[in-house]
């Protein structure tokens, strides 16, 4: 099991004060756990953004003992494609680390992306 770091919130992150609702957000679903929120910039017909209500870097720190975390994040996922309505037709879940990735916001956040077809690779 891998010990969990300090996860209080922090006064300085965007998604934290998203989170404690002290940065305006179109919230989707709620959790006590989750919170998942439209990406300001998307990049398709649906760009949600799942992250943890802890504050939690990105997901290079996040171990096993995180399972129930990432679990609902992936429930919650699925059920915001359910309620966009790209469930069917498919849709991409993306975590970013570090800035080759380009990871901007230092707080864990699950991309759920889709509403239109995909390349792969990314670019
Ligand atoms: P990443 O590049 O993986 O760190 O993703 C950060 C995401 O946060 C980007 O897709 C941004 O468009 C998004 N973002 C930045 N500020 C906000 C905000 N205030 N509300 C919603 N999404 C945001």
């Amino acid at each position: 099991m891998t010990a969990a770091p300090d996860r209080a919130p922090l006064a300085q992150c965007l998604f934290c004060r998203i989170v404690a609702g002290d940065q305006p957000a179109s919230v989707v679903r709620s959790t006590p756990t989750v919170l998942a929120f439209r990406d300001i910039a998307p990049a398709g017909p649906t760009h949600v953004l799942v992250v943890p209500r802890a504050h939690v870097t990105d997901a290079s720190v996040v171990g096993s003992a995180d399972g129930p975390l990432l679990a609902e994040m992936l429930e919650v996922a699925r059920l915001v494609a359910e309620e966009d309505g790209v469930a069917e037709r498919g849709y991409r879940l993306v975590f970013n680390v570090g800035d080759d990735a380009g990871n901007s916001v230092p707080h864990l956040h699950l991309h759920v992306i889709g509403g239109r077809p995909m390349a792969w690779p990314p670019g």
